[in-house]
């Protein structure tokens, strides 16, 4: 599927594949410890390019938390903050 952000380049968007619950639970994780930590197992997990590897890492977001302005409300999977605009991938994750 193709994700794009209004407030980033590239202005097009990328192509991501569908993630599993593991793969999201994993990257959320690793963020949660360092956006590097992310960035590399995107690089050696999935054929990203860097660009995208930084890309995808910085729209992860605490679910229901916008990664950029912290407004607290967002709903769904891979949706625009209501207030900033900024996308959010807002992965739900089933514990
Ligand atoms: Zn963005
Ligand atoms: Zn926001």
């Amino acid at each position: 599927m193709k994700v794009k952000c209004t407030r980033c380049l590239p202005e097009e968007g990328i192509e991501i594949p569908e993630f599993t619950q593991e793969e999201k639970r994993k990257l959320l994780e690793l963020k949660s410890i360092s956006s590097i930590q992310a960035v590399k197992a995107l690089r050696q997990g999935f054929p990203f390019s860097l660009k995208d590897s930084k890309y995808i890492t910085l729209h992860i977001n605490k679910h229901g938390e916008c990664h950029r302005c912290k407004y607290s409300k967002l709903m769904g999977e891979y949706v625009a903050c209501p207030k900033c605009k900024a996308l959010n991938f807002n992965w739900e994750i089933n514990v």
